[in-house]
């Protein structure tokens, strides 16, 4: 007797998406894998509405996902939970070779804890960051998904060093950032936004909305600043101000949340950014854009180390003098060469030719037909 699988030859790669950034920075990943294997692109629906998501992919160029899970907008717990239990049926469906989610949120905790359950090896782009902030769900996320993966893509030297420290059991490459791809692909293309000299601002960290003192520090902040603040609000936030009732300061402009290319437009012409989105950071020292963090660490030390980035918590002083400092002279590639969704799709398609050609028997609950 012969036992046969269902298994295609073509190494067929299952990989995840579920909030803003993450769609924003799958699209060169995508294009990559798809050269050369078959991607079965998965949206949890963590982030559904059409501002954070649906014109997010078509800003993006980023295929139609394959699958929608429904996950919706319930507590990181239960996303984590239902989102888990479809993936793991959709994985027993479709038998991918290897699973690869990245970053930090709930849908790639789900695709770690659903790629544990049914034994299929996990590739986790944007391994190895660390806030070492206990309070962020996104540093659980991180920490427990970097524990289950084969392959740890890392996107700076910093988090193939923590990863090491870890100690953790997958092989560990340094890949460079997506991000980095995407912009460099953009440069030529992407103008300034015009109108008169403006910050621009992002707020949606879970500990400076929840806390409405801290909230309100957040605005004292962005009232310190010498130009209008365009601010397009993560909907996490507008709910927050309504909350507690807080008053925005007169210089501030609420924008709804924008497509990725009119935000990188809103980025390129900016005096400056305040933030405290991972995303952002980076893409501000792309630019070349100050940035001054509201957050007292970053997982992102790089663009601090080399002065595009000061880290002010919600302390309007502080704040000030960043305003105030001069622009350092110089800005390395510290994000990679522009080319890290290659080597991400090199090695993430290894690892599932490898599985691929191993065969069924190395994977449990596969379906066998005598
Ligand atoms: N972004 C966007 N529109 C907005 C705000 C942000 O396209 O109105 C983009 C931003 O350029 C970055 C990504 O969203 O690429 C960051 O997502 P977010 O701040 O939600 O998450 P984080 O990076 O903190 O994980």
């Amino acid at each position: 007797m012969h036992a046969v699988s269902h298994r295609s030859s073509v190494a067929t790669v299952l990989s995840v998406i579920g909030a803003r950034p993450e769609i924003i920075q799958a699209t060169p990943v995508s294009e990559a894998l798809r050269k050369h294997c078959r991607e079965i692109l998965v949206h949890t629906g963590q982030h559904y509405d059409e501002k954070m998501s649906g014109a997010q992919i078509a800003a993006t160029k980023l295929p139609e996902p394959d699958v929608n899970l429904g996950v919706g907008s319930s507590s990181p717990e239960e996303q984590v939970r239902v989102g888990t239990e479809r993936m793991i049926e959709l994985i027993n469906e479709r038998r991918p070779d290897v699973i690869l989610v990245r970053g930090d949120t709930s849908a790639t905790l789900a695709g770690a804890l659903a790629a544990e359950r049914t034994g299929v090896p996990l590739v986790h782009v944007e391994a190895g960051l660390r806030s070492h902030r206990h309070d962020m769900p996104e540093e659980y996320n991180r920490v427990e998904t970097d524990k289950r993966s084969d392959l740890l893509l890392a996107p700076v030297p910093g988090a193939v060093k923590n990863l090491q420290a870890e100690r953790v059991h997958g092989e560990i490459f340094m890949t460079g950032d997506p991000l980095c791809d995407i912009l460099e692909g953009l440069r030529d293309q992407v103008l300034p936004a015009g109108g008169d000299d403006y910050l621009l601002a992002t707020v949606h960290r879970n500990y400076n909305t929840d806390d409405k003192d801290r909230l309100q520090g957040v605005l004292d902040c962005l009232a310190r600043s010498p130009w209008t603040v365009r601010w397009p609000l993560h909907p996490r936030t507008a709910a927050a101000i309504d909350k507690f009732g807080l008053a925005l300061p007169e210089n501030v402009e609420v924008l709804e949340p924008v497509t990725y290319t009119q935000m990188l437009s809103l980025e390129r012409g900016a005096q400056a950014i305040a933030t405290d989105s991972g995303g952002v950071q980076r893409e501000a020292y792309l630019w070349g854009v100050p940035c001054i963090t509201l957050r007292e660490e970053t997982e992102w030390t790089d663009t601090v180390d080399q002065g595009w980035n000061t880290l002010v918590g919600v302390d309007d002083a502080k704040f000030q003098a960043a305003l105030d400092a001069p622009r350092p002279d110089s800005r390395p590639a510290i994000f990679g060469d522009g080319h890290a969704s290659e080597r991400i799709a090199e090695h993430t398609i290894a690892l599932a030719r490898k599985v691929n050609t191993a065969g069924p028997t190395d994977l449990p609950n596969e379906d066998w037909v005598a």
